[in-house]
């Protein structure tokens, strides 16, 4: 299968690998993709070693307005391709089309930020104010190298397009290698990137599983930064492996994200909040709302109601026009929720609904779950602390602001939350008691790509989009010019 992009040619995996593609709703066969191994994977990086070419490839003298203005023609590239990307999107990850549809849409979004903020770059850098005669002094912004991009399963293309734009911005070459299930519309952004005109070596693709395709990406030398969204265990292993080469390393790790509900908030807004903050997805969300902390005055009512909206969510398969929320995106990522949800269950909390596959028979060959909630849970408990990244809600309550703030940082991780409350007052400053690196405010869920997004703690490293986002990508030098040299007379 031609399905690997290296040194700007589709070409099959060396050892002939190949993995089957299946719909995580349907169980049915989609297609047959290449699987590469380390050989592939050296060979990539390889490519794009000689095309950055120490910084004097032509992907990287070329002006950074000119890189921009290939960003651009990516996103219109991807908005005229965006049926078929959506469609592949859906099938390989069990999502609804139309959610695929919002993916494409935010990633051209962010293929357009990059564009615009490389659109009037001054590669001239910044000039320091030394307070020496004779000194001029400018610190300039270079690409990094080669950079390996390794992104998971939940958001192929939208997790890519975070990575791939301003690492081509920057004027980096790279590897990417897309989650071994959902691989498809990774290929076709690699597809619009050589439409586009990205030269031969500069953009190269590797299909497979992370042992074996991603494991040269975080040892090899000649990669110079590993950035990584996935799972906390997998991002520990790679930081550990990209020591001995000191590789700078930049991690979109997990989060257990939580939602604070006020006794004082807007009820309706609130109550569908806290379902789409979990339920959004089946819950593989990295930002998803999976902790509910509720003043208690407020709690039974309206937990009952949430359970009650909850249990009326109907899953179904990609294109069922009658569905509100897709299956998990693989078996073994269903075993996993199944077992935090009996763990839970086991440690004594309640369960208000779900907690199954669904009876329907027409859902029985994909790989549903049903929208649960847990309540009586103790902050102590695994299902409370580690991410199911499935539909499943916990629910814990405070009596105080201050008790709320506890609750919420008693976590390793720091991604993203929510409060929801009509006193702005409480709002500023639980927002900024929060060790989280996103916080909404009587919202849920948006993120733009002109704000930097990632994790506190053990959350990640580093920050994706907005203009950090970039600098991600760039080694900073500092260029002192004596316009007046002298000898110094230190040894006279
Ligand atoms: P995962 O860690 O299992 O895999 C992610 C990617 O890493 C895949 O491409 C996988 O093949 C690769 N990989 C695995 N082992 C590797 C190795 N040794 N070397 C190189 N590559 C390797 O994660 P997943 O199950 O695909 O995705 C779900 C996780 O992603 C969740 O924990 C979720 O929170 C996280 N996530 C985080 C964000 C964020 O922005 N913070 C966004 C989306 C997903």
């Amino acid at each position: 299968m031609p399905d690997l992009f290296i040194d700007g040619h589709w070409v099959a995996p060396a050892e002939g690998g190949t993995r089957m593609l299946t719909c995580p709703a349907t169980g049915e066969d989609l297609t047959t993709v290449g699987e590469a191994t380390e050989t592939d994977t050296l060979a990539a990086i390889d490519a794009a070693y000689r095309a950055f070419a120490d910084g004097q490839g032509e992907w990287p003298q070329t002006p950074m307005r000119e890189r921009a203005a290939l960003l651009s023609r990516v996103a219109d590239i991807l908005r005229r391709d965006k049926a078929a990307i959506a469609e592949v999107e859906a099938l390989d990850t069990g999502k609804r089309y139309v959610e695929a549809e919002y993916d494409v849409d935010d990633v051209i979004s962010v293929f357009e930020h990059y564009a615009r903020l490389g659109a009037d770059h001054d590669d001239a850098g910044r000039t320091v104010e030394t307070g020496r005669e004779g000194i001029k002094s400018r610190v300039v912004k270079e690409p990094i190298g080669v950079c390996a991009l390794i992104t998971p399963w939940n958001y192929p293309l939208l997790q890519a397009s975070w990575k791939v734009a301003p690492c081509l911005l920057a004027g980096n070459t790279f590897v990417l290698k897309p989650s071994e299930i959902t691989p498809r519309s990774t290929i076709a952004l690699v597809k619009a990137l050589e439409e586009a005109g990205a030269p031969a070596g500069v953009a190269n693709l590797v299909l497979g599983t992370g042992p074996s395709a991603g494991g040269p990406l975080s040892t090899d030398p000649r990669v110079a930064l590993v950035s990584f969204t996935g799972s906390l265990a997998v991002g520990r292993h790679l930081m550990a492996a990209a020591a001995p080469t000191v590789k700078r390393v930049a991690l979109e790790l997990g989060g257990k994200n939580p939602n604070i509900v006020f006794a004082d908030a807007d009820r309706e807004a609130a109550l569908d909040n806290a379902l789409t903050a979990v339920f959004l997805h089946s819950g593989q969300v990295c930002s998803a709302g999976a902790r509910l902390l509720i003043e208690e005055s407020i709690a039974d009512q309206f937990v009952d109601d949430l359970v009650a909206r909850a249990a009326a969510i109907r899953p179904g398969t990609p294109f069922d026009e009658h569905a509100q929320t897709g299956s998990l995106t693989s078996a073994a990522h269903l075993r996993k929720v199944e077992d935090y949800v009996a763990q839970g269950l086991a440690e004594g909390a309640r369960l208000r609904t779900g907690g199954a596959r669904p009876d329907d028979p027409a859902l029985a060959d994909g790989y549903f779950y049903l929208p649960t909630v847990l309540d009586q849970v103790r902050s102590d408990m695994h299902v409370v602390q580690e991410e199911s990244f499935g539909p499943v809600l916990t629910v814990e309550t405070f009596t105080t602001e201050d008790e709320a703030i506890a609750l919420a940082n008693d976590s390793i991780y720091g991604l993203a939350g929510a409060v929801w409350t009509t006193d702005e007052a409480r709002a500023d400053k639980v927002a900024a008691a929060l060790r989280l690196g996103t916080v909404w405010i009587n919202d849920y869920h948006p993120y733009v790509a002109p704000a930097e997004w990632g994790g506190y703690k053990q959350s990640g490293v580093g920050r994706e989009l907005g203009e950090l986002g970039l600098e991600e990508y760039q080694e900073t030098k500092h260029i002192w010019r004596n316009t007046a040299p002298a000898p110094s007379g230190w040894f006279a």
